[in-house]
């Protein structure tokens, strides 16, 4: 069985008081829990570069990971405003996100760019968590299979036989900060989608890679999602913000 991931993408949000009223809401929540409640899920947090430093001071050797938003495919030297792979591994996160849509919108990131940040966070031995997702008008001209295996694949082609270490996020971009969600339904038959064409690739590895839904997941629908087979968890942005939020979202992956 797979085990869940909870992921909060911060993204351009916090300064270093809020973080750590967040972060400490989030701690004290994981350690009233259970050890038992604890048993099935993981989580972290990924948050703006410069405060990734208060996420290692503050979460070192507990049960909160944490991670990047994006990174760069350069492994150094004259790529002003960039972040390489070997500084995120140097304040250890653990996860770095790779085309989350906003990124492929407004940065104009290819499929292929995101395939080689992938490669460059395992290279620097981080797990990438390599986001898919389609448009309100893909998903109406009928394109949703299309658009997200194209994505996928470019990574697949790229990261060969270490398909095994990274981590998908499904996130249909009409349903991020939007609150609209896919249904449990609609999600479930793209992570289904997905987990095929991982199998394609290599069918050990296929049944280990967690794919996590994101797009206005709250803790009221995360219980019914999650409960979908080839749900393994969140990638969680306006939710992640409150702690009481991202606390609930990790209960209902338990
Ligand atoms: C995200 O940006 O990755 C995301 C899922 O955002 P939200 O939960 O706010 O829709």
């Amino acid at each position: 069985m797979r085990r869940k991931l909870v992921v909060g993408n911060w993204k351009m949000n916090g300064n270093r008081a809020a973080n750590a009223s967040l972060l400490a809401g989030i701690v004290a929540g994981i350690g009233a829990a259970n050890a038992a409640n604890a048993a099935n899920a993981s989580c972290a947090v990924c948050a703006p570069a410069p405060y990734l430093a208060q996420c290692q001071e503050t979460l070192a050797g507990g049960a909160v990971a944490w991670g990047a938003q994006d990174v760069s495919a350069q492994p150094g030297g004259a790529f002003t405003g960039e972040v390489s792979a070997a500084m995120l591994a140097d304040f250890s996160c653990a996860y770095v996100i790779v085309g989350h849509s906003e990124r492929r919108a407004y940065h104009g990131e290819s499929s292929e760019l995101v395939a080689k940040k992938a490669v460059a966070a395992l290279d620097a031995g981080m797990t990438p968590i390599v986001c898919v997702g389609e448009t309100l008008a893909e998903r109406e001209a009928g394109q949703t299979g299309a658009v997200v295996s194209g994505q996928l694949g470019a990574v697949l082609d790229l990261v060969g036989e270490r398909v095994a270490q990274i981590v998908v996020a499904y996130e249909p971009v009409w349903a991020i900060g939007t609150g609209k969600t896919a249904t449990p339904a609609m999600a479930q038959e793209v992570h289904a989608q997905l987990r095929a064409q991982l199998m394609a690739k290599n069918a050990v590895a296929a049944e280990t890679v967690q794919i996590l839904y994101g797009g206005s997941m709250k803790p009221d629908n995360a219980l019914e999602l999650m409960a979908q087979p080839d749900i393994d968890g969140g990638l969680i942005g306006g939710a992640a913000l409150k702690a009481s939020d991202f606390l609930a979202i990790l209960h209902a992956a338990n």
